[in-house]
C-alpha cells in the first residue's frame, strides 16, 4: 500500500549549539511564573536535553508562518495559520465523514482502509503531509537532542513573580530559573521518510532556518533565550538502490 511501503529515507545527522542560554524547562508548557524556581529539563544523567517534538513544533510553526505569505497562495497550502481577524484554520481532518464517504467501498477492509489514507493525504497541505496532523502520521522525526559535552555548568536567572490571579507583576516576588549557558552543544539526527518532491522542499527549508540559526526553542524567547544553530550536519539518503549497502547486507 502507498503510504506504508519503504521508498526512501532521508536521514540529517548534525551538531546543534546554543548561540544563546536555553531555558527548556522541566514541566511541560515552560516556566511556571508561580513557581519559585524553574529546573530545565534533564535526562538520566542530569545534563539537559532539547526534546525533538519541542523543536519540531517550533520548525512547524515557522514554516507554517512562511508559507502563509501571500507570496506562495496557490502553490503552497498550510493551515494553522491565524487569519487577520484572530481566526485559526486547519485541515479539519474529520474521520467520521470520510470514513462514511467509503463506506460504499465495500469490497474488503484493505481497500477501504487505503481509500481512507488516500482522502486524508489529499485533503491535506503540504504542512500537514510533512508534519503529520490528527489523521496522518508526520514523514518527519527529531530524535531528542542529548548535550554532548562531558560536564555542564547551569546557571540561575531572575525573573519577576506574576501574581497568577491578576496577571500583573508581584510586589517585589523573585523566581529563580535555571539555564543551559550559550556555547551547549548537543547532537542532532533527523529522520525523514518517504519524502515527495514538496516535502523534500520543506526539509530544505526546516534545514536552512536551523542553519541561518533563525530557531528558538524553550522558554523565554522573547528575552532573548533559545537561540541554536545547526552545524557540521551531513545529508544520508537511503533509498532501494543503497539499503543494502547502507545495512551492510550486501
Ligand atoms: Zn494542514
Amino acid at each position: 500500500m502507498l503510504f506504508d511501503r519503504f521508498e526512501s529515507r532521508t536521514i540529517i545527522k548534525g551538531k546543534i549549539i546554543a548561540l544563546k542560554p536555553l531555558h527548556i524547562g522541566a514541566s511541560e508548557g515552560g516556566i511556571d511564573p508561580v513557581q519559585v524556581d524553574s529546573p530545565v529539563l534533564k535526562d538520566w544523567r542530569g545534563m539537559p536535553v532539547i526534546p525533538g517534538s519541542s523543536l519540531k513544533g517550533v520548525l512547524r510553526s515557522r514554516v507554517e508562518a512562511i508559507l502563509s505569505n501571500p507570496a506562495f497562495a496557490g502553490k503552497w497550502t498550510s493551515c494553522n495559520i491565524l487569519d487577520d481577524k484572530g481566526r485559526g484554520t486547519s485541515c479539519n481532518i474529520d474521520l467520521k465523514d470520510i470514513k462514511n464517504e467509503n463506506a460504499k467501498a465495500r469490497d474488503s477492509l484493505e481497500k477501504i482502509s487505503e481509500a481512507i489514507a488516500k482522502q486524508i493525504y489529499d485533503k491535506s497541505c503540504d504542512v500537514c503531509r510533512l508534519f503529520g496532523n490528527g489523521g496522518l502520521a508526520s514523514k518527519l522525526q527529531i530524535k531528542d537532542m542529548n548535550y554532548t559535552g562531558e560536564k555542564i555548568k547551569y546557571e540561575r536567572r531572575d525573573g519577576v513573580g506574576i501574581d497568577r490571579d491578576t496577571g500583573a507583576a508581584k510586589n517585589g516576588a523573585k523566581y529563580g530559573f535555571q539555564i543551559v549557558p550559550a556555547g551547549a552543544e548537543f547532537d542532532f539526527y533527523l529522520v525523514a521518510e518517504n519524502l515527495e518532491e514538496k516535502q523534500a522542499k520543506l526539509l530544505n527549508l526546516v534545514v536552512k532556518l536551523l542553519k541561518d540559526s533563525e530557531i528558538s526553542v524553550g522558554g523565554k524567547v522573547s528575552r532573548g533565550l533559545g537561540q541554536i544553530q545547526l552545524t557540521n550536519e551531513e545529508a544520508i539518503e537511503i533509498n532501494r538502490h543503497n539499503i543494502a549497502k547502507y545495512y551492510g547486507l550486501e
